[in-house]
């Protein structure tokens, strides 16, 4: 079942087109991401789900419920900020029921609900406690816990993570997978952390210059993008260009800088000779044999070391290329080294735009 759906929605400030025609499906219950560069037009799409701006053009709907002239606080949304935004001088507890008391709910109902809350979000310790006594990390999880006890229909988060320290936001990314799973909730989450979209969603956008380039799995729009700006954007790609000379059953001939290599594809009907671009994942360079397909010749230039992999840079004809490749495998790489590399034909990625 659908719960946000947005069709051909357009947002102009000025001169500026930051939401340009876009049409989305968030279904019940999945965590849905918004991922892409900073001014991209991704917070100005919550801020338009969320009520704080209208369309120009185009409709929202949440439950098949257009949402036009629906003010912020009739949406029944929870909304988790990049900036925490407690009260001081209420306590945690205090903050957390404040969204309860304003809805006149009863007290015992709100002693009920915010106890709940706090064991869900691993809170209990720090009832009393006022916010300039928690850290980071503890006061975004009581953001959320205050954003999830009025049970919204719709949990919105703006980049809720981004100024927590790299440990904490890995704890919290697993944490808020955890909670969002097991109280069901429609979740949609800006950022332009694509580990953190990634490893979290279940849907993902990419979106570019206020436009929704592709929408998918993690796994879908990484290892099919559709365009060279979300091959590049996500992952470690190396992108060149390509002729197609043929193709058969899925299988591609094609024309590189590198010599005549396959792909296996499924292009739609693209006319023999089309100029496409090739792209081969870092991480997808295998050492090659004589018997290896879609060879070419590298020296490596340089070489960083991330503990478990190693990133190398290395120059194949005219071109840099990189190889991710996992340090056991290459112990005694050095930069100068000359090195036959194989991109499998399954791997490759062939793209028009
Ligand atoms: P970031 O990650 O940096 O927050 P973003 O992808 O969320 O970026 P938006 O904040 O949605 O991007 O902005 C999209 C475009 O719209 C940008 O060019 C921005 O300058 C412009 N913009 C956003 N809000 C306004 C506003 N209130 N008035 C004028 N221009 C705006």
């Amino acid at each position: 079942m659908t719960a946000v759906r947005l069709e051909r929605v357009s947002k102009r400030f000025g001169t500026t087109i930051a939401v340009h025609n876009v049409s989305l499906e968030v279904a019940s219950g999945e965590l849905f991401f918004l991922l892409g560069p900073s001014g991209c037009g991704k917070t100005t799409l919550l801020r338009l789900i969320a009520g704080f701006l209208e369309p120009d053009e185009g409709e929202i709907y949440f439950d098949d419920r257009p949402m036009r002239h629906v003010p912020v606080q009739r949406r029944d949304l929870g909304i988790v900020f990049q900036h925490y935004a407690l009260w001081p001088h209420r306590s945690v507890f205090e903050n957390i029921a404040y969204g309860l008391e304003v809805r006149r709910f009863p007290r015992g109902e709100i002693q009920r609900r915010v106890q709940e809350i706090l064991q869900l979000m691993r809170l209990e310790a720090y009832r009393d406690r006022y916010p300039g006594q928690l850290s980071g990390g503890q006061q975004q999880r009581v953001a959320m816990a205050r954003a999830l006890v009025i049970r919204p229909r719709v949990l919105l988060l703006d980049e809720p993570l981004s100024n927590l320290d790299a440990a904490l936001r890995q704890e919290l990314r697993e944490e808020i997978r955890r909670i969002q799973r097991e109280i069901h909730i429609t979740a949609i989450y800006v950022t332009h952390d694509q580990g953190e979209a990634l490893s979290m969603a279940d849907h993902l956008a990419v979106m570019h210059q206020g436009r929704i380039l592709q929408v998918g799995s993690p796994r879908e729009v990484y290892e099919r993008p559709t365009s060279r700006f979300v091959a590049t954007f996500l992952g470690q790609g190396n992108l060149f260009p390509c002729r197609l000379l043929c193709q058969e059953n899925s299988v591609a001939q094609i024309e590189t800088t590198f010599g005549a290599w396959r792909a296996h594809t499924q292009l739609p009907h693209h006319a023999t000779g089309q100029p496409l671009y090739c792209l081969v994942r870092a991480e997808h360079w295998q050492l090659a044999n004589e018997q290896s397909p879609n060879r070419l010749e590298a020296v490596v230039k340089r070489i960083d070391f991330h503990g478990d992999v190693l990133l190398v840079e290395l120059l194949a004809s005219t071109h840099s290329l990189y190889w991710r490749v996992p340090t056991p495998l290459a112990p005694n790489l050095m930069p100068g080294h000359r090195l036959q590399l194989s991109a499998p034909p399954e791997r490759i990625v062939l793209l028009s735009d």
